[in-house]
């Protein structure tokens, strides 16, 4: 290296220490300084022209370096700003000068003073070609570094490569990149300018050397990385996929725990292998099958039948007494029939609840005792509704072979009722039909057969169930079209309909209380007495039950609730006079007797599904050639009675003081009004008799009495049904004597007391009595007949001490 021409100069400057930090000449840069001998050696800086001899620590750990712990060579430099921070800290904006080597230490206390020495080259002593090639060689390799290392912005890289001087060009470089601080002093070591850059050469070839290996490195671990992200989330949209297809192992999870509440389900031992093959099965079918839904579909079935689940009965007869009583009126020999069986389960555990059906007219309360009844006895309650069902799966279920198969309703009544000692009630089990699919009533004869049915097998199930614990209970309005072997496996318990006063009873004590409720009214909005509500079920009302009369009711509270409401009220009363008011105009009236006492025309009783009702014959004869009309849509049975009447009357024509060749000369025109209603049934017999002897014989027949029985040819009265409702139907029209056949003696117990004692029933074993009782002769003296009393007809006592018969005479007088 050639040795130019130089000027040694020196000076004497605060040296302020620095730590972790190295200063080139041409440098700017700012630093905080704390220490307090620093400080003073920027004060003592300040006073003299601002120059400061800025020198590395070797250690920077150091706080109080002395002259061994700060390398030889710093820079000279000017203090440009000085700023005070908060807690006696100083920024301190510098500049770097020169490059000087300390040659002695002046003083240490307050402040480091040094005697520093620069060495200023005169003139430059370089060969200009090597010197451009090593300038070129530290543009290229700091090219390099710049690309490698990124962290010099594009700006800094232009104007570095600019700078024309080789010392500031190795300088600057040397400032602007990251260097450990060894290999900076080293640089500010060198004194000569191209020693210094060769020197630079050195270190940038190392550093870029570092960082192609660092790159290579990052390279290596962000691939890693890269890798590591994308099977991760490659990972997530796999399981989202399967999640959506059904993946297998979605089903693992899910079979397990289809296995975990078989586990809890406590089920029968056959019940549970075929659940846990079922299990099976699901597991090895292909994702999202469509048998795998219906594989599910059983299981959740199987899972929510009540297996094991019972509700503790209640047997205490009392208590279920006393709920039976709360809920209803009457229904007596219903209620009694369950304390019985209540009281008998307490004595034999294991007998076999009785299959009750409760028949009687709509409205009676069959399906609302049902539900009380499983309320007194603590069952849980389901009603299944029979009407309409004609096929035999609706019982019992499709096999799973078919599309869309479904538990018949026994199953799922079960599973209604969550317990398997439910009270299930069959409403309107005569309403079953069968057709071609099958007879629902086989089904049901296996449900109700205790011997068959504590194994009760669904088809969809395949399993059997126990329904041995179920109560059963049935309704059916109608026995007869019931089939035989099911009516016989049930104890059939008739429900009449109500009379008015039963109905009066029920409804102000059962239904206006509950609808009154129901509305939200209390006893003070409120004020209807008795005969409102006798006028509700006479003229808005023709029922057996109570249903109609009911929803009057509720009727009447919801008008009377809006009258509240919008004229701000305190209450309502209501009256037999403004009734209309509320319920629109009378729908009802009932027929009442006739007005006076006419040939021709009898009074009889008809039993209709609603109730009783009254039905009047009227018989016309005129001359004509012996022909019969009947008129008034009657059934068959009804025209072979008329015509059994008209033989009875020709065989007995004369005893009965007509003309005995009346069949040859006149015409009979037998008409029922109400052409309307279909009338069918033996039961008119007796009346259409009466009618035609009357008619025959001009004597009128009484007003006031109705009747009602079958006729045989001889004359015989046969017994008839529904005696109850007729003697209801005639008592509501006023009619106080009913003739009823003698063989209905029995029946007469049940005819409400208040009604019996009102009322005459005149028993007839022959047309005989009927007659005696029904005409009045009285009034056609001339026409006086003779009947004989052949001594087996008698006009009975009823039941009832009072009534008596009235007869006085052979000829039929009756007291009025
Ligand atoms: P059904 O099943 O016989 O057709 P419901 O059970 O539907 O009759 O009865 C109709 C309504 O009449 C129900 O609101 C019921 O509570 C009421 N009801 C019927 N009979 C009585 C009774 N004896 N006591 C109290 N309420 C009754």
């Amino acid at each position: 290296m050639a040795e130019g021409k130089k000027v040694i100069k020196k000076q004497i400057l605060p040296l302020l220490p620095l730590r972790g930090l190295t200063v080139f000449p041409y440098m700017i840069l700012h630093f905080d300084v704390g220490r307090t001998k620093s400080i003073k050696a920027l004060e003592e800086a300040m006073i003299n022209n601002q120059l400061i001899f800025l020198v590395s620590q070797k250690d920077v750990q150091i706080d109080d370096p002395q002259e061994e712990d700060v390398y030889r060579v710093g820079t000279i430099s000017r203090v440009k700003q000085l700023l005070k921070l908060p807690g006696d800290t100083i920024r301190v904006l510098v500049e770097g000068l020169s490059r000087a080597e300390i040659t002695e230490i002046t003083q240490t206390e307050p402040f480091i003073m040094s005697e520093v020495m620069e060495k200023i080259s005169l003139e430059p002593v370089y060969d200009e070609v090597e010197m451009e090639a090593i300038i070129r060689k530290v543009h290229a390799v700091f090219e390099e570094y710049f690309q490698l290392s990124n962290k010099i912005s594009p700006d800094t890289m232009v104007s570095l490569m600019a700078i024309e001087d080789p010392g500031q060009l190795a300088d600057v470089i040397a400032a602007n990149i990251i260097l450990k601080q060894e290999s900076k002093q080293e640089i500010l070591n060198e004194f000569d300018p191209k020693a210094r850059l060769e020197q630079l050469i050195v270190i940038l070839s190392k550093e870029i050397e570092i960082l192609e290996v660092e790159k290579s490195i990052s390279a290596r671990v962000k691939k890693q990385i890269d890798k590591n992200q994308r099977e991760y989330y490659l990972r997530e949209q796999l399981k989202a996929i399967q999640s959506e297809l059904g993946d297998k192992d979605g089903i693992t999870a899910e079979v397990e725990e289809y296995k975990e509440k078989i586990a809890k389900a406590a089920l029968p031992e056959e019940v549970e292998k075929k659940a846990l093959k079922e299990v099976d099965r699901l597991l090895k079918m292909p994702a999202g099958s469509a048998e795998g839904s219906v594989v599910r579909n059983y299981l959740d079935w199987i899972l929510d039948l009540p297996w094991d689940k019972t509700t503790e009965e209640r047997f205490d007869l009392k208590q279920a007494e006393e709920i039976l009583d709360a809920d209803h009126y009457g229904l007596e020999k219903v209620k009694e029939r369950i304390l019985e069986y209540l009281a008998i389960r307490q004595l034999a555990k294991d007998i076999k609840g009785p299959i009750l059906c409760l028949a009687g007219p709509p409205g009676v309360g069959k399906t609302s005792i049902a539900k009380s009844i499983a309320k007194a006895l603590n069952r849980n309650y389901v009603r299944m509704s029979l009407g309409g069902v004609r096929d035999e799966a609706e019982i019992r279920g499709h096999r799973r072979t078919y599309v869309g198969s479904m538990p018949g309703r026994i199953i799922n009544a079960l599973k209604q009722a969550g317990s398997k000692n439910a009270l299930i009630l069959l409403d309107e089990i005569d309403k079953m039909s069968s057709d071609f699919r099958g007879d629902p009533a086989a089904a049901m004869l296996e449900v109700l057969d205790a011997e068959q049915n504590y194994a009760f097998r669904d088809h969809y199930l395949e399993v059997p169930f126990d329904l041995s614990q179920i109560l059963f209970l049935t309704t059916a309005n109608n026995l007869d079209t019931i089939p035989r072997p099911l009516l016989d496996r049930m104890e059939v318990l008739h429900i009449p309909g109500y009379t008015e006063e039963e109905k009066v009873n029920i409804a102000t004590k059962y239904l206006l209380p509950k609808q009154m409720e129901k509305h939200g009214l209390s006893k003070n909005n409120l004020k209807l007495d008795e005969k409102v509500i006798r006028d509700i079920i006479n003229y808005y009302t023709r029922e057996a039950g109570v249903r109609n009369l009911e929803r009057e009711i509720a009727n009447i509270c919801r008008k009377a609730a809006r009258i509240l409401i919008t004229n701000n009220q305190k209450s309502v009363t209501i009256n037999s006079r403004n009734l209309e008011k509320y319920l629109g105009i009378k729908k009802y009236r009932y027929d009442m007797a006739n007005e006076k006492d006419e040939v021709g025309i009898a009074t009889g009783l008809a039993w209709t599904p609603v109730g009783g009702d009254t039905l009047f014959i009227e018989v016309n004869v005129m001359e004509g050639s012996g022909k019969v009309e009947l008129t008034g849509h009657l059934g068959d049975v009804m025209k072979e009675s008329a015509r059994a009447a008209i033989s009875y009357i020709r065989s007995k024509a004369e005893d009965l003081g007509i003309d005995k060749d009346f069949h040859k000369k006149l015409d009979i025109h037998i008409h029922v009004p109400e052409g309307a209603t279909p009338k069918d049934g033996p039961s008119a017999g007796i009346t259409m008799a009466t009618a035609l002897v009357s008619a025959l014989s001009e004597v009128p027949v009484r007003k006031n009495v109705a009747m009602t029985g079958e006729i045989t040819l001889r004359g015989r009265v046969l017994a008839i049904g529904g005696l109850k409702e007729k003697a209801l139907a005639a008592y509501r029209a006023g009619i106080y004597t009913i003739i009823v056949p003698m063989d209905n003696k029995k029946d007469l117990d049940e005819i409400p007391e208040n009604i019996r004692k009102k009322v005459k029933f005149v028993l007839a074993e022959h047309m005989d009595t009927v007659l005696k009782t029904a005409l009045n002769d009285k009034q056609k003296r001339k026409n006086l007949y003779d009947i004989k009393d052949k001594g087996n007809d008698q006009i009975q006592q009823s039941s009832l001490e009072h009534v008596s018969t009235g007869i006085k005479s052979n000829l039929p007088t009756i007291e009025q």
